[in-house]
């Protein structure tokens, strides 16, 4: 079993997907209040908390290629729709009364600031929850590689990414009944057998810098908070 960690700082990864809910498509109000209470608690009880928020729920650059829009294009559409999203968390997570920054990969500075890696730093510090859109700030990523490279640029303890299901398995379990759960794995392993958690850019990231990431179910209220102490199943990527 698994020592008891204790972060400091982290990183959640929020997939367009896991906003959806029950909803066929955009936000479900219900999830954004569920994440939102989720996050507070988790900062309420000191750990500092930054989010890379997805678009996959709204517009995805490579769906579009494939019905023939310019992927670059179609890739900044996609950014578009992280920013969104990222505005909704935003409010959700005012409502719980935290204190909260978007930054954008891309300049829209009447609505987000700029992406600024020193001024990320010093919210976090304040205890404010920096919510970082627009991916990458550019096409051909993805937002967990984003999500990969700004846990390393604020040095969190952590990559928590928030799936569907309750770590990472041998294969898909929602098809496969015999998939088996693992509860701690390599990059390599997660590389070298393909197992389809984060791309392979965002992986190699976290393996440079030795960014342990913990995969969980994101879809029971506190799972993020128990994931955080370590608490219920997830699987650790080290
Ligand atoms: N995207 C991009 N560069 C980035 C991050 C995202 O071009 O650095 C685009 C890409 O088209 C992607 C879309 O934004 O399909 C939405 O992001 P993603 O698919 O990662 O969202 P998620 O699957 O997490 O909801």
């Amino acid at each position: 079993t698994e020592k008891q960690e204790s972060y400091k700082r982290v990183l959640l990864k929020v997939s367009g997907e896991a906003l959806m809910g029950k909803a066929a498509s955009g936000v479900d109000p219900d999830m954004i209040d569920m994440v939102a209470a989720d996050i507070a608690e988790v900062v309420r009880s000191g750990v500092q908390v930054c989010l890379v928020v997805g678009g996959g729920n709204i517009f995805r650059g490579l769906s579009a290629a494939a019905k023939g829009m310019d992927r670059a294009q179609g890739d900044y559409a996609g950014m578009l729709a992280t920013v969104i999203n990222a505005l909704m968390l935003q409010n959700g997570l005012e409502r719980q009364g935290l204190e909260t920054r978007v930054m954008t990969a891309i300049q829209m500075a009447s609505i987000a600031e700029p992406y600024i890696r020193r001024r990320a730093v010093r919210h976090m510090e304040k205890g404010r929850v920096v919510i970082f859109a627009a991916g990458t700030g550019n096409p051909f990523f993805t937002t967990d590689t984003a999500a990969a490279l700004r846990a390393n640029e604020m040095e969190c303890d952590a990559l928590f990414k928030g799936t569907q299901v309750d770590g990472i398995y041998s294969d898909d379990p929602r098809r496969n009944p015999d998939a088996t759960r693992y509860d701690r794995l390599t990059y390599m392993d997660v590389l070298s057998q393909q197992l389809n958690v984060m791309d392979a850019a965002a992986i190699s990231l976290a393996r440079e810098n030795k960014l342990p990431i913990v995969v969980f179910n994101m879809h029971a209220p506190g799972a993020f908070g128990a994931v955080v102490r370590s608490e219920g199943l997830f699987t650790k990527v080290v």
